[in-house]
């Protein structure tokens, strides 16, 4: 069931416009609005999941669906080789902002580790 506050499940209904490179049946990517890396992708599950701790059993198949997401789309940025990182960010500490589980997909430049 879409959030009424959530702001990605008002662009998967298209109320709010973003950049959206690739859909599949459970899941869109559109590019960050503030990129880190020269390519920066947020994949999201259509299903309104708000953190990582909110999966179910039931979620598996879609959780694994981000993944393929993001493997057509490093395939498609041309990234797949050189490498990229894909995170989720999961409450305060970590810094999530937005409450719609969403996988970052960061590449096109050497990326440091750890992470700030
Ligand atoms: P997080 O801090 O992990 O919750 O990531 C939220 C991400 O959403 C940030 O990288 C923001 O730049 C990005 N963001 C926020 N609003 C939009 C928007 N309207 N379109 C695309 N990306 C957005
Ligand atoms: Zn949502």
């Amino acid at each position: 069931m879409p959030e009424k506050d959530c702001l990605f499940c008002k662009i998967l209904a298209g109320e709010i416009p973003a950049d959206i490179i690739h859909e599949s049946a459970t899941t869109i990517a559109f590019r960050d609005i503030n990129p880190q890396a020269p390519t920066h992708v947020l994949i999201i599950p259509r299903k309104h999941i708000a953190t990582i701790n909110d999966i179910v059993p039931e979620d598996q198949a879609v959780i694994g669906s981000l993944y393929l997401a993001a493997c057509d789309i490093v395939t498609a940025e041309g990234i797949a080789d050189d490498g990229y990182r894909t995170v989720m960010n999961c409450n305060e500490a970590a810094g999530q902002t937005v409450f719609h589980m969403h996988m970052h997909l960061l590449g096109g430049r050497t990326l440091a580790w750890p992470p700030g």
